[in-house]
This record gives structure tokens, C-alpha cells and sequence, in this order.
């Protein structure tokens, strides 16, 4: 079966590997950038996944999705035999004295799938877990549950994974997609695929299989430092005034300050005013960041519907899967076992990665008769 997946974004490349495992799928990948493109939306990313701290702001499927996300991750990289760094060690979220009213609020409107999902501590316990943050903070929420996973391994790994396998690799080709065939922007003639798999995150705007549904871009900001002099081993996450802002460390004492969260569509390079918020919050989270060093300051969108919910629109030769938002490592475990299911059920194949019994989300796949 010729399959054709369109976009080496977070859920193309897994997809693919995934696909690429079974003998029966001849896999072809096209990527407008390169695989190991640095400003690719998901390498910026921050790569939390925190079910619980997004509850806030998240629907209650996209939650249950997460709590899935989170057990189905070491299942997904140890069937494509990854060695990527997986952690669980929850998160701390923080509140200056003048912002403990929006930790209140955070409260109030959290979402707990069971009650050890959040505990209130005090600084003493805090200093067990994150020493260097002790003394400074008198209300402290910690999500023990919550995890996040290095995503420049993840990038790297997968590129170098599907570079060895089998799968037909078209880097630097922008495509269009017309039901099961796929169109160049030279000279090259359409192929023609028995499926075609859409994972074009933005790149799908105005071109989605379900009209009433409409792409955008949210905007994001972070920035990427290396302190030498701060040592947090988990994601902390400080009450703001606009939008929450994290720190989330990464390999070799760097960190990913972010993230903002602005509704434009602008792709410009971060502007001042973020760069101020995200910095100076950090350092008044902890005074090590003065003598970091700046390594990276990127902007993304994240791949956004009308109602910020993900979605898997089916046709006959033809799968849609977009919407992550700013989800996409917390979902895309759970998204790919589905995606998994709807082929399986196209092809009378048995496909999965996992034995665990998953909550089933009605609200995700929509079945269309035709395309467009
Ligand atoms: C600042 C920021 C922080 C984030 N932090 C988190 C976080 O902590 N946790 C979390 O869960 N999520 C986070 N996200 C969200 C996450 O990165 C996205 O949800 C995820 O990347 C979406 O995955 P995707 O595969 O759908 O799309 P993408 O990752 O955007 O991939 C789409 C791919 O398709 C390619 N493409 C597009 N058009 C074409 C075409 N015509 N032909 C060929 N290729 C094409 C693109 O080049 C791209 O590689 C964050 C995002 C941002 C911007």
C-alpha cells in the first residue's frame, strides 16, 4: 500500500516511523523544510506535558487525551526504539505575592483527575525537591504527575531513524495535496498514493478536508539560555499577570524561558517587550539566569481550529490531522494510536504500539464522504 505523509512536523515523522515498521506500507515523507530544522514549531517548543496545569485552559477531553499522552509516551519510543530523554517528575508552579490571586484562581479552576494530581507545600518541601528555589516563594503548587520529554533528541533521533529506514524521504519539497495525489511545485509529475496522510499543521490553512473548520497560527515566543549557576531539575511555572511563563530545563544546563501566547498570526522574530517578561521573570524566579547566556529567542505559531480542539477528518484516501495547538506533545501519544485505529480499519490490518485500554474521545475523528 503506497501511503504518502505529508509533513515531518511532530506527528508526520513519528507517524511515519511508525508506518514504516510494517512491511505492508510503502512510506513516502515529503517536508517543506529540512528534518532537522532548528525552528521547526515543535523543536521550539518547550515539550511539557502537563495535563494537569493545562486543565486550566483545556477542554476536558484534551485533558484526558493528556493523562493518556503521558502513560502512552515511553510505549511510543520504545517501540521505535528511541533513547530520548522521558521524564516524570511533575511540575511547580509559583506566585509572586502580588500574582497569588491568579494562583487562587489557578485553584479554583484546576481540573484533577485524582487528587494527588496537585498538592499545596510549603518551602521546606520545596527545598527537598527544588533547593534553589526555597526561599523565596511562600505559596507553592506541585503536579507530581506531570512530565516532558527533550525534544532536540526527539527531532534528532527520529530525523536520523527515518534517514536509515525505508521510508522515501522528499526534504525541502513544499507539496499540495489533491485527495490521493500529491502535486510538486516544479516540473516533477503528481504521484498518486492509495493514502495520503495531511500533517501539515499550518501548512493545511485553506485546505482543510472539513470546511467549517478554520486554520491559525497562535503565536508563541520563547527563549533558550544556558545557566550555569541555576540547577532546577523539573518545569517551574510562575503566575503572570498575561500568561503563565515556564522554565523548562534541557540538556547541558540550558533552559527554554517561555512561552508567550498571542493571538497573530505574525511570525516575526520575538519582540522586545516579550523578551523583557519572559527574561525578568526568570530572573525573579532565580537570580543564576543574570549570568546566563542567551543561545536562541524563537517565535512559532501553533497550528490552531475555531475551537482549539485537535482533530482527525477521514475520507476515503484521504486523513486530516491538525489543531494541536499548543498541545501537540501532550496529545500526540493518544493522537497516533488513533490515527493507527482509522488505518487499520481502512486496511484490515492490526497496527498499534500499545496494550494499554484508552479512553475514547467521540469528539476527535469525523468521517467525510468526500473530499472538499
Ligand atoms: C513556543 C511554543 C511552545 C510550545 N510548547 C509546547 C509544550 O510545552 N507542550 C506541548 O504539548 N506543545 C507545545 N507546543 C505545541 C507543539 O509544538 C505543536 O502542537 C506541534 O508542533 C504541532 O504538531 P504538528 O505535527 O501538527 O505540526 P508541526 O509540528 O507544525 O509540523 C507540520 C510540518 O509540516 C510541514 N509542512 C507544512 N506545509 C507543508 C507542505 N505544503 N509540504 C510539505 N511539508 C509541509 C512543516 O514544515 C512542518 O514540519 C508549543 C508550540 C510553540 C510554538
Amino acid at each position: 500500500m503506497k501511503v504518502a505523509i505529508v509533513g515531518a512536523g511532530l506527528v508526520g515523522r513519528l507517524l511515519s516511523l511508525l508506518l514504516a515498521k510494517e512491511s505492508q506500507f510503502d512510506v513516502s515523507l515529503f517536508e517543506k523544510n529540512a528534518l532537522n530544522y532548528a525552528d521547526a514549531t515543535g523543536r521550539i517548543a518547550a515539550s511539557m506535558i502537563a495535563p494537569t496545569a493545562e486543565s486550566v485552559v483545556a477542554s476536558r477531553d484534551i485533558v484526558t487525551m493528556g493523562h493518556a499522552s503521558l502513560a502512552l509516551w515511553p510505549e511510543l519510543l520504545q517501540a521505535l526504539q528511541l533513547t530520548v530523554d522521558f521524564q516524570r517528575q511533575g511540575s511547580v508552579i509559583l506566585a509572586h505575592r502580588q500574582d497569588e490571586a491568579d494562583l487562587r484562581s489557578f485553584m479554583q479552576r484546576v481540573h484533577l483527575q485524582q487528587d494527588e494530581d496537585l498538592l499545596e507545600i510549603d518551602a521546606q518541601q520545596l527545598n527537598q525537591i527544588e533547593p534553589e528555589l526555597a526561599n523565596h516563594f511562600s505559596r507553592i503548587l506541585f503536579l507530581p504527575n506531570e512530565g516532558q520529554i527533550e525534544n532536540s533528541q526527539l527531532y534528532q533521533q527520529t530525523a536520523s531513524a527515518i534517514l536509515a529506514s525505508s521510508i522515501q524521504v522528499y526534504c525541502q519539497t513544499e507539496v499540495k495535496i489533491d485527495d490521493a495525489q500529491i502535486s510538486f511545485n516544479d516540473e516533477r509529475p503528481k504521484q498518486k498514493f492509495d493514502l495520503v496522510i495531511d500533517c501539515r499543521g499550518l501548512g493545511a490553512k485553506g485546505d482543510m478536508i472539513n470546511q467549517l473548520k478554520v486554520l491559525r497560527g497562535v503565536r508563541g515566543e520563547v527563549i533558550r539560555v544556558k545557566a550555569p549557576e541555576v540547577n532546577l531539575t523539573r518545569p517551574v511555572r510562575l503566575m503572570h499577570p498575561r500568561y503563565p511563563i515556564y522554565i523548562v530545563p534541557k540538556d547541558n544546563q540550558e533552559y527554554v524561558i517561555g512561552a508567550t501566547e498571542i493571538e497573530s498570526q505574525d511570525d516575526r522574530p520575538t519582540s522586545v517587550r516579550s523578551a523583557l517578561e519572559l527574561l525578568s521573570a526568570a530572573y525573579s524566579v532565580h537570580k543564576g539566569f543574570a549570568e546566563a547566556n542567551i543561545i536562541a529567542m524563537q517565535s512559532g505559531l501553533r497550528p490552531t481550529l475555531n475551537d482549539n480542539e485537535p482533530s482527525i477528518d477521514v475520507s476515503q484516501h484521504h486523513i486530516q490531522v491538525n489543531g494541536l495547538y499548543r498541545h501537540g506533545y501532550l496529545l500526540t501519544p493518544y493522537i497516533l494510536t488513533q490515527l493507527l485505529n482509522v488505518i487499520s480499519a481502512k486496511t484490515n490490518l492490526s497496527l498499534g504500539f500499545s496494550q494499554q485500554q484508552l479512553p475514547e474521545i467521540t469528539s476527535l475523528i469525523h468521517y467525510h464522504e468526500t473530499n472538499h
